[in-house]
């Protein structure tokens, strides 16, 4: 048996892993990568196997990062299975095709600006996305399911975002665990991941490898935030991704309200993606910590504004008010359009709420980068910037390690899904305070696993 690390090696996004086993053939995760030219020009590089011939695809979350790139597979001719859990496969019939719509309407924004250039046309196109939903097998969480006749899976929950899960595979005498991204045991809307399960084989993620996420209650500094720019008569720009980062905005601005802690300013939902997720939220009330008031609550806290003509339209209402769009970490999306028009004016605030990888202009933004180009106009930034820490979707050092204390070492355990000195940094952590065999494997490396 042999895995190959196609992505998410010195790199968070782009998760693909190709497992060969005798005859067979598996792909987990089928991500974008994100984040500045080099990712755009990994996302067209050739794949080193022909999809066809893929037995089936196996998929640990809805982030773009972990499923983006399954309609250029099926574009590519995958025809075969797509297993993942209920709420996963719920989520990917919003944000696969809207991903294409994106990528569809960024291209021809750049086209009617004369700002295109050749190789950045879309990767795939919405009738790409609509087939690839009809491949769709969902799995629901804890329950073993035959993937081939000598492969078996099962999905445990990762916390994260809805549906997210560790994948446990049986591969004849092995079995390997896929971590996925792990959510924080103090998430305010997720339940906390479970436990390493115990494998032979371990690919743990590590963006936060190196981190610890500060000890103050996040949700205090939204609430000191959004009053320190209410009472500027400022707006708060929030770049977030669709799913897991908006809901928690949405459900602590719910409960801020509701507690007087924060006047109740307009906010808005400026994503069509964001507004369906949230959505799901009442459909899966298993899947997360909220009652069905709470979720009832975060639901009714923002005004919805699906359309183009109405998000162009959030502007004229004047005063303070919050504004929360994709992309999450500025790479493309409506959030683009608000920041042009809300960074040059001192009296609003950006507000990073998520990862920002590096090169993005999220990154450069959060780094205090006072000139940037958005939308290709320069743009001086007046606007204060601040970063809520806390609100991470995913585990910090600690957490990681207290994970990978639920089971007996694996005999190998592969550090991914991390920037290079995070990456390097929470395997060597490994090795010294669990005395656990590491490696870092590079992107396009293929390892035979005994
Ligand atoms: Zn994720």
């Amino acid at each position: 048996m042999k895995i190959t690390f196609m992505g998410a090696a010195d790199t968070v996004t782009g998760s693909r892993f190709l497992l060969e086993h005798g005859d067979h053939r598996l792909l987990v995760d089928c991500g974008l990568f994100q984040g500045g030219p080099e990712a755009a020009s990994f996302n067209r590089e050739a794949l080193p196997f022909s999809p066809g011939t893929l037995d089936a695809v196996l998929v640990t979350h809805g982030h773009i990062d972990h499923s983006g790139f399954l309609p250029g597979l099926v574009a590519n001719g995958y025809r075969g299975p797509i297993y993942t859990t209920p709420a996963t496969a719920e989520l990917c019939g919003i944000l696969l095709p809207d991903s294409a719509r994106l990528q569809n309407e960024h291209f021809g924004y750049l086209e009617r600006h004369g700002l295109s250039t050749p190789g950045h046309e879309p990767l795939y196109s919405e009738e790409d996305a609509e087939r690839t939903l009809e491949l769709f097998e969902s799995r629901p969480m804890h329950r073993s399911f035959p993937v081939s006749s000598s492969v078996s899976a099962q999905f445990l929950p990762a916390g994260h975002i809805l549906g997210a899960a560790s994948l446990y595979l049986q591969v004849g005498d092995h079995r390997i665990c896929f971590s996925g991204d792990l959510g924080r045991p103090v998430d305010p809307i997720m339940q906390p991941p479970e436990p390493f399960a115990g494998a032979d084989y371990l690919l743990v993620e590590s963006t936060y490898g190196t981190r610890q996420h500060p000890p103050t209650d996040p949700a205090l500094t939204l609430e000191q935030l959004v009053n320190e720019t209410a009472n500027r008569g400022g707006t708060v720009v929030i770049p977030a991704f669709a799913v897991g980062r908006a809901q928690s905005l949405l459900h602590l601005l719910a409960k801020a309200t509701a507690a007087g802690r924060i006047p109740d300013l307009p906010v808005f939902l400026d994503s069509p993606m964001a507004i369906n997720a949230t959505k799901l939220f009442c459909r899966y009330p298993e899947a997360h910590r909220l009652n069905s008031d709470e979720c009832e609550q975060m639901c009714d806290r923002a005004h919805y504004t699906r359309k183009v003509q109405d998000s162009k339209q959030i502007f004229t209402h004047s005063g303070a008010k919050i504004i929360i769009a994709a992309s999450g970490m500025a790479t493309g999306g409506r959030v683009l359009h608000h920041l042009k028009r809300y960074l040059p004016d001192p009296r609003n605030t950006l507000l990073i709420v998520g990862y920002q990888a590096p090169n993005t202009l999220g990154a450069k933004l959060q780094a205090g980068t006072r000139d940037v180009q958005i939308l290709g106009q320069d743009v001086t930034v007046e606007a204060q910037v601040a970063t809520i820490e806390g609100l991470s979707a995913h585990a910090d050092q600690t957490e990681l390690t207290a994970w990978l204390l639920g089971a007996d070492p694996p005999r190998q355990t592969f550090v991914i899904h991390g920037e290079a000195e995070a990456r390097r940094g929470f395997a060597d952590h490994i090795t010294r305070s669990l005395n656990w065999n590491t490696a870092c494997p590079e992107k396009g490396q293929t390892i035979e696993l005994e």
